[in-house]
């Protein structure tokens, strides 16, 4: 069975996102991810989830330095990470 027609990593990519979003990755991680998201629709409303949770983070907390994500936020990260998918349709046993 092949529920997706492209090799599709987003587990690795979703994992990442908050790595991503929260500006700890190298250029050529961003790349890749960004890459990905160009073509997975799936990982792109994910990470338009995760940016407006980590906008409103930073909003509350102005600083130099980007922030690690809080509790809070991992948590979301994580509904949203179920969210996406079950959204997908795989029917993953786990
Ligand atoms: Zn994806």
């Amino acid at each position: 069975m092949e529920p997706d027609q492209k090799p599709c990593n987003c587990e690795e990519v979703l994992a990442a996102l908050s790595d991503y979003l929260n500006l700890d990755l190298p250029r050529e991680s961003c790349r890749q991810i960004e890459e990905h998201l160009a073509g997975c629709p799936s990982c792109v409303e994910f990470a338009e989830t995760l940016r407006e949770t980590v906008r409103l983070c930073r909003q509350y907390k102005p600083s130099e330095l980007p922030a690690p994500l809080g509790e809070e936020v991992k948590r979301q990260l994580r509904e949203a990470y179920q969210r996406v998918m079950e959204s997908r349709g795989g029917s993953g046993g786990h």
